[in-house]
């Protein structure tokens, strides 16, 4: 009937604003290459090329006790690190929330705030005793050891993670350049964000000093390479996106002749890569981009994170279902009716769709295993890499016929149409099948752009480092390419992994990305903060 048509017409053509077919994707690769050596040549690009002053990666031998802060996503964390010296550490942590207030408020309060988490964690989380090795900076055996009162005893050796971007002029000093991610702090833009821990530490007598500074990217790089003993990038999908690299110095033009140029050797860039496309002319952008960017607090800003990340798919998502709940003349989803939760702003939280999907895959015959990731150093399975699943490149159009679905299938999406009733706080009588299934679908192709793109980020990396081709044809030596990941998103939304191999092999060539060694940079805030402080001591 017509009402049925012009739904149709209407999914139509929200499906193909979200396709990105290979050649677009070769397109934006490119473009990322591009903005690659422009931000390494010259200051103030968008894609902004930090260097990071780390000089190297660790191989798995270090040792130490180390302090790490990691500020930057939803939670703060405080956490004492012992690296073991044989690819292993221990770790004790404590999340400490940060307010609305708190991120938007004055810079000084907000880094009181961290002071006193740390103070925290040191009077609350006494460490065991006999519990560590050898410490290069004090007889004591953990953190809260070598918390001396006396003045003469070391100051306890902290990192500071940071994932802001952040203008680094050595490891222990870097000035702020924007917030992001939902912050805004006053009067930080500027500073020497080290300046303003050490003094809020100062302030409250805490016997602490911050030695290193560190991107949570670059975070994720060291820790992987510490566990894996080797890796050639970090990366970030989780609140938001970015990812570090290793580069040759000698590729950072804008050091010119900076003692740290003429010294040669590699240096890990922070790539801010959360900016690609800031300029809006190489990303196929959707109203629902336009609204969730125009509504945000940083507008026409990490224009690529917010394709990408999980602090903004719910949201995309969320844009899309209010415009069929909406469609005219007849509304598409929900007999026209939205919830309270629907209406507000941020009101999807990206771990629903991420639940969405799980209930659809949970019903699958075959669980893609090339999904899984790795802690560690073990290798990731790719053996199903080169056989993905249809629904990765398109996703299921299960509404078209919900009446002649099978009882499996049929059950998949009762299951989905609960959670939709439950998350969204929907009148279960607005929710069919078909509703669930286009919620499903939804999900999927905000989802899949954001895998896609992410793909895109990878493979610009690897063509940068030499080790891939755009295009494919390039036949890397017999080794792994150690890749390490870290945030909410890629450790736990269905098929992402998967989709962003897709995305790789599609631009590099299978033979770069069964090489791929792709693997979780667990806790890689907080042991790569301690490696970076290692590495600063040792400077220093
Ligand atoms: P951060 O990046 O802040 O350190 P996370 O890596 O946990 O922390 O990322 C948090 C983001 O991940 C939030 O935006 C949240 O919506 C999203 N998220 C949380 N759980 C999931 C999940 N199961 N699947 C997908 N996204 C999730």
């Amino acid at each position: 009937g017509s009402t049925e048509d012009s739904a149709r017409q209407i999914l139509d053509a929200i499906e193909s604003q979200f396709q990105l077919s290979d050649d677009a994707l070769v397109r934006i690769t490119d473009q990322f290459l591009k903005d690659f050596r422009l931000g390494l040549s010259e200051y103030n690009h968008p894609m902004a090329m930090i260097p990071t002053f780390v000089t190297g990666v660790p191989n798995g031998s270090e040792t130490g006790t180390f302090l790490a802060l990691d500020l930057g996503g939803t939670n703060l964390r405080v956490c004492e690190v012992q690296l073991k010296g044989n690819h292993q550490f221990t770790l004790r942590q404590q999340k400490y929330r940060v307010s609305e207030a708190l991120k938007t408020g004055e810079a000084t309060a907000l880094f009181d705030y961290l002071a006193d988490s740390v103070d925290a964690f040191l009077t609350e989380f006494p460490s065991s005793p006999n519990s560590a090795p050898p410490d290069p900076f004090a007889t004591g055996s953990s953190a809260l050891d070598l918390l001396d009162t006396s003045d003469s005893s070391p100051a306890v050796p902290l990192g500071l993670t940071f994932s802001f971007p952040v203008e680094q002029t050595a490891l222990n000093r870097g000035k702020v350049l924007t917030w992001t991610k939902g912050f805004s702090a006053k009067n930080a833009i500027g500073h020497d964000v080290v300046q303003l821990l050490q003094d809020a530490f100062d302030r409250k007598h805490l016997h602490v000093r911050c030695v290193a500074l560190v991107n949570d990217t670059v975070g994720a790089l060291l820790s992987r390479a510490y566990t894996a003993g080797g890796c050639i990038l970090g990366s970030i999908f989780g609140t938001g996106t970015n990812g570090a690299y290793v580069e040759k110095v000698e590729n950072i033009t804008k050091l010119g002749d900076s003692p740290a140029r003429k010294h040669g050797g590699d240096m890990v860039v922070n790539t801010e890569w959360g900016a690609f496309n800031n300029t809006r002319t190489t990303l196929p952008t959707t109203p629902y981009d336009n609204k969730l960017d125009r509504e945000s607090i940083n507008p026409r800003l990490q224009a690529f994170e917010k394709f990408i990340s999980g602090m903004y798919l719910g949201e995309i998502t969320r844009n899309i279902i209010l415009s069929l709940i909406d469609a005219a003349p007849y509304p598409i989803l929900f007999n026209g009716r939205a919830s309270a939760l629907l209406n507000k702003h941020y009101g999807l939280d990206t771990a629903v769709m991420s639940e969405i999907e799980q209930a659809w895959e949970n019903g699958r015959d075959q669980p893609s295993s090339n999904d899984k990731l790795v802690n560690g150093s073990h290798a990731i399975s790719n053996a199903s890499a080169a056989h993905p699943h249809p629904s990765l490149s398109t996703p299921t159009r299960h509404f078209t016929e919900v009446d002649k679905l099978s009882p499996e299938d049929r059950s998949r999406l009762e299951r989905i149409r609960n959670i939709v009733i439950q998350r969204f706080a929907l009148d279960a009588a607005d929710v069919t099948l078909r509703d669930a299934a286009i919620v499903h679908w939804t999900s999927c192709l905000v989802a899949n752009r954001a895998a896609k793109l992410s793909g895109c980020a990878i493979a610009a990396v690897l063509v940068q480092t030499e080790k891939a081709k755009l295009g494919g044809g390039f036949v890397p030596k017999d080794e792994k390419i150690t890749i390490g990941v870290d945030g909410s998103l890629i450790e736990h939304y269905p098929n992402f992994n998967a989709r962003l191999r897709a995305s790789v092999r599609t631009l590099v060539g299978e033979e770069v990305e069964a090489r791929l060694n792709i693997g979780l940079a667990k806790d890689g805030s907080g042991v790569g903060a301690a490696l970076c402080a290692l590495q600063a001591t040792k400077q220093g």
